[in-house]
């Protein structure tokens, strides 16, 4: 009986055993295969919708954030949510509106007047969101952190660096700094594009075949783009550099 029931025993280990060994390199070939989380800061406009598809290119597996900070209009914010619908990624459009009451006098949300013109013109500065970036870069590590990503791609470029301080290399890597030890886990914040200009991103969206009508870049929300806000002018600069056709209709 004792000897009966000892060998049903070791049949069962047997036959557990023989299962582990057919079931373990899968196990270990789906770890090694599954994909690293990344958070991508996305508003709906060209950069950021590069960044996105070079982190899907990359292999990441994309939590895509955009953030509604009151703009003076969603056009930006219903281009992201569609290409994610179609990307079929996750994507959060969070309403960060409340802190306007702490912040005055940017024309991306107070009732002035949007300057036309260049980037690099001083009337440009009235676009700055004071400290915007510190708190959007804020709550993507945040998010990374809950959802077990160790990145958060970020779109910043060398164009920006002249007018808006927050997207200067010197910042990136201070945040980085920062952003290793506030949690006990590191995020990186990763700028592929931070010491290259529009041109040079779009250049590499257009290396990915990427359909650049599913971005909206205007700093106003009529149905056409202006052609004329900072934002739209260094945009048309950028196909025009690449000498690519911007498939958006302009006023
Ligand atoms: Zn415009």
């Amino acid at each position: 009986m004792v000897q009966f029931h000892f060998n049903i025993n070791n049949v069962s280990e047997c036959s557990r055993t023989i299962h582990l060994i057919g079931i373990v390199p899968y196990l270990f070939l789906e770890t090694l295969q599954m994909a690293e989380k990344v958070v991508v800061i996305y508003s709906g406009g060209m950069d950021s919708f590069t960044v996105l598809n070079r982190a899907i290119k990359d292999g990441k597996q994309v939590y895509a954030l955009s953030f509604d900070y009151g703009q003076r209009h969603v056009k930006e914010l219903e281009y992201a949510s569609i290409v994610c619908g179609n990307l079929n990624i996750n994507h959060k459009v969070i309403d960060i509106s409340a802190i306007n009451q702490l912040l005055a006098g940017s024309s991306l949300t107070d009732d002035i007047e949007i300057p036309e013109g260049h980037y690099e013109a001083e009337n440009m500065k009235s676009t700055i969101v004071p400290n915007r970036n510190m708190v959007l870069l804020s709550l993507a590590v945040a998010y990374a952190v809950s959802v077990g990503a160790e990145q958060v791609y970020y779109g910043a470029h060398s164009g920006d660096h002249a007018i808006y301080p927050d997207c200067r290399p010197e910042f990136v890597e201070k945040m980085n700094d920062v952003c290793k030890i506030a949690n006990y886990e590191s995020v990186e914040i990763f700028s592929p594009y931070l010491k290259v200009n529009k041109s040079a991103i779009l250049a590499d969206g257009i290396s990915m075949n990427l359909d650049y009508s599913n971005t909206w870049t205007c700093y106003n929300g009529r149905d056409k783009a202006c052609g004329k806000c900072g934002s739209c002018q260094e945009r048309l600069e950028a196909f025009s550099d690449n000498k690519v056709i911007d498939p958006i209709a302009y006023e």
